[in-house]
């Protein structure tokens, strides 16, 4: 042994004023001997590290949550402490709450479809913060709509069309929502059929029912050209995605329909009218 690890050095710790060697105790902050540089105890350094790493990720939740074009309103949305109107729809909610991207065979995510208003979008949102808070990876939803604007390979996402192919957590929301071109079915194919070969969780919200999905885009394309990509696409959603279906009516018309209700001033019968020309689903 040399002279230096023999000598003793007492130091005292600036926050708990406990006293330590700081020769003959080498400190351990989360299970790794380090030389304490600020001369603080083990017990604060502990501390202090964990704060300094909360902190840390902290910025890079908040830094994905911006990257993943989830509305910001939405980024405290989580599926312990979503509102009871939504408690009902236990088999997504149980989906979510017990998915973890570290099980390998949990890469296939729910198509979740249903008429509007039944939460689709909200479990979507759920689904991609505990995604980002739990396990800080790289997820985000496709802007179909911006895809369409564009009508280019980049700028449809703060990753492109390339990071979205890869990215390791993909929302497709609202899928038939838009206008379909060529284009759009070329791209959507893409991206569905890469994330397939990688088995890469892709979840797809969508009001059209998935057996019909490849006739319903055949039909908003209007080009009997396209009928192959439409049933290829339809075949690899199958296969990408778990069917699960959210019944019961649209929250939002019911709202409306209270609100109606509720007040009387407003012009109630071209209201009521127009709802209940919409066919209430049961
Ligand atoms: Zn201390």
């Amino acid at each position: 042994m040399d002279k230096k690890t023999n000598s003793s050095k007492i130091s005292y710790c600036p926050i708990c004023n406990r006293s330590f060697d700081t020769k003959l105790e080498p400190i351990k902050v989360l299970g790794i001997n380090i030389t304490p540089k600020k001369r603080l105890c083990e017990q604060c350094s502990n501390k202090k590290n964990l704060e300094v790493i909360h902190n840390e990720n902290k910025l890079k939740i908040l830094e994905l949550q911006k990257k993943s074009n989830i509305p910001k309103f939405f980024y405290n949305t989580d599926i312990t402490n979503i509102s009871l109107q939504w408690k009902w729809q236990t088999k997504i909610i149980n989906f979510i709450k017990n998915w973890s991207p570290n099980y390998s065979n949990n890469w296939r995510l729910p198509f979740l479809f249903g008429v509007s208003g039944t939460g689709k979008t909200l479990m979507s949102y759920c689904l991609i913060n505990k995604a980002i808070k739990e396990y800080q990876i790289d997820a985000a939803i496709l802007d179909i709509a911006s895809l369409i604007a564009n009508n280019k390979e980049t700028d449809t996402n703060s990753y492109g069309k390339f990071g979205i192919q890869n990215i390791n957590l993909l929302i497709i929301d609202s899928f038939g929502c838009h206008r379909i071109n060529p284009w759009i079915l070329d791209t959507l194919y893409t991206i569905i059929d890469n994330r397939l070969k990688k088995q890469l969780p892709t979840m797809i919200t969508s009001n059209v029912d998935p057996t019909a999905i490849g006739k319903y885009f055949l039909e908003l394309a209007g080009n009997v050209n396209l009928k192959h990509i439409c049933s290829a696409l339809e075949d690899r959603i199958f296969e990408l995605c778990l069917l699960m279906k959210l019944n019961g009516t649209s929250i939002r018309l019911e709202k409306a329909l209270k609100s109606i209700k509720d007040d009387k001033q407003s012009n109630t019968d071209y209201n009521l009218q127009w709802i209940t020309k919409k066919n209430l689903p049961n």
